[in-house]
C-alpha cells in the first residue's frame, strides 16, 4: 500500500537513505530539511523522482504541512562536535519540532516515529542497555542539549499518545555509520576514515578504551521501517543498532588495517561527559518486531571507505 510519508531531516545521512528506501518501496515521500547539517547532493539521485517532494524549511517553525499518513522525525544535528555551537537549535528541533509534528500527526491521524538516541542512557551504569534502563544523563552538561531534548521528545510523544491516543513511537538509535556522512561531521568513523585516507594521524580521544557499538546504515534504515510498519507492536520504544562493541582504539586499528595509510594514532583530551561504554540490548526489537542487523563491521567499513574514496576526496 502506498503511503504519503513525511521525513524530517531527509537530506541528512540517515534521512537520505530512508527517503531512498521508501521511494523504492513505492511510497510518496515529503522530505523536510533546512540543510543545516544535511546536503543537497545526498538527495540528488532521487530528486527527479515524481514521488519525491522537497520542503526546504525548519521543523521548529509552524507552517502548513501536507496531509500525510506517516511521519519519521529525524531532523536534528547529531554530532557531538556540534553540541557546543548549536545547543539551542538542537534542543528545539527535538522539542519544539517534535511538538509541531505530533500536532500534525494528530490532525492527520498519522503514525509518527521519533528518532531518539542511545544518548538518552547518558553514561550508562547498566550494560548492555535495555529500554527499561532510565539512564544517567548530565542535564546541564555539554551534551545535555541533545540527550535531554531527546528524552523530552520521547516524553512528549508518550504524553500525546496517552492524552490524544495517537500512534506515536520512538526508536533509540545507537551509533550508525555509512556513505553520505560528512567527512568533517566530527563523528568518529568519518573522522578516522578521512584522516587515514589523507595520511593524517587518527585522533583518539582519551585513552581510547571507551566503547561504542556500530551499525551500518542499511541495517539501521531497515530497522526504522520495520518499527514504523509493524501493525501492532507491544511497545512504543525500541533500541535499534548493532551489538558489536569495540573500544575506540580497536576501531582506529581496524580502519588503519583496511586503508593503506601512513597514519599513526595521536591521543587527544577526552571531551566532557563522553560515555564510557555503550552497547544495545536488542532483545526487545528482535523478539517483538523480528528485526536484527546483518552487516558486520568490516564489510560496512569497506563500503564506507569506498564511498569516501569516490565522493569526498
Ligand atoms: P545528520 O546531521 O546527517 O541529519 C540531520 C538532518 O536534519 C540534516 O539533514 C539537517 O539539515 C536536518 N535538520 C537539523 N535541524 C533541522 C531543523 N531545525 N529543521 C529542519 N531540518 C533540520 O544526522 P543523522 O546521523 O542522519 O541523524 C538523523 C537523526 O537520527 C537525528 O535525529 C539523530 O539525533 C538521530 N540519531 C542518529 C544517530 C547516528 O548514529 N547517526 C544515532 C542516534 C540518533
Ligand atoms: N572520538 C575519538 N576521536 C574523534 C572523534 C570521536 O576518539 O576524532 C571518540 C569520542 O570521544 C567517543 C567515540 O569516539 O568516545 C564516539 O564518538 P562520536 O562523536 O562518533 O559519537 P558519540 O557516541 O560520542 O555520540
Amino acid at each position: 500500500m502506498s503511503h504519503k510519508v513525511l521525513v524530517t531531516g531527509g537530506a541528512g545521512f540517515l534521512g537520505s537513505h530512508l527517503c531512498e528506501q521508501l521511494l523504492s518501496a513505492g511510497q510518496e515521500v515529503y522530505c523536510l530539511d533546512n540543510f543545516s547539517s544535511g546536503r543537497r547532493h545526498n538527495i540528488t539521485s532521487f530528486e527527479g523522482n515524481d514521488s519525491f517532494h522537497l520542503m526546504d524549511r525548519d521543523v521548529r517553525t509552524p507552517s502548513s504541512l501536507p496531509q500525510i499518513d506517516r511521519i519519521y522525525h529525524l531532523a536534528s544535528r547529531a554530532s557531538p562536535a556540534d553540541f557546543q555551537e548549536y545547543p539551542v537549535q538542537i534542543a528545539l528541533a527535538n522539542t519544539q519540532g517534535t511538538r509541531q509534528l505530533l500536532d500534525h500527526a494528530r490532525a492527520c491521524g498519522a503514525r509518527i516515529l521519533f528518532a531518539s538516541t542511545s544518548e538518552v542512557y547518558g553514561d550508562p551504569e547498566v550494560h548492555p542497555q535495555p529500554e527499561t534502563y532510565n539512564g544517567n544523563v548530565n542535564i546541564r552538561g555539554i551534551r545535555g542539549c541533545y540527550d535531554e531534548s531527546k528524552r523530552f521528545g520521547e516524553t512528549l510523544a508518550v504524553a500525546y499518545r496517552r492524552k490524544y491516543d495517537i500512534d506515536a513511537r520512538a526508536v533509540r538509535i545507537f551509533n550508525t555509520y555509512g556513505p553520505r556522512m560528512r567527512p568533517d561531521d566530527g563523528r568518529v568513523i568519518p573522522t578516522f576514515i578521512n584522516q587515514a585516507l589523507n595520511d593524517e594521524d587518527l585522533t583518539v580521544y582519551g585513552d581510547g578504551e571507551q566503547t561504542r557499538s556500530f551499525c551500518y546504515v542499511d541495517d539501521l534504515v531497515d530497522g526504522l521501517i520495520s518499527v514504523m510498519n509493524h501493525s501492532n507492536p507491544n511497545y512504543d520504544v525500541y533500541n535499534i543498532g548493532r551489538a558489536n562493541e569495540r573500544t575506540i582504539l580497536e576501531l582506529a586499528e581496524e580502519i588503519t588495517e583496511l586503508i593503506e595509510t601512513n597514519s599513526g594514532i595521536v591521543f587527544e583530551p577526552l571531551p566532557e561527559d563522553d560515555p564510557t561504554r555503550r552497547k544495545p540490548d536488542l532483545s526487545r526489537v528482535h523478539n517483538d518486531i523480528g528485526w536484527y542487523p546483518e552487516i558486520d563491521l568490516s564489510s560496512g567499513l569497506e563500503n564506507t571507505i569506498s564511498y569516501f574514496q569516490e565522493h569526498e576526496e
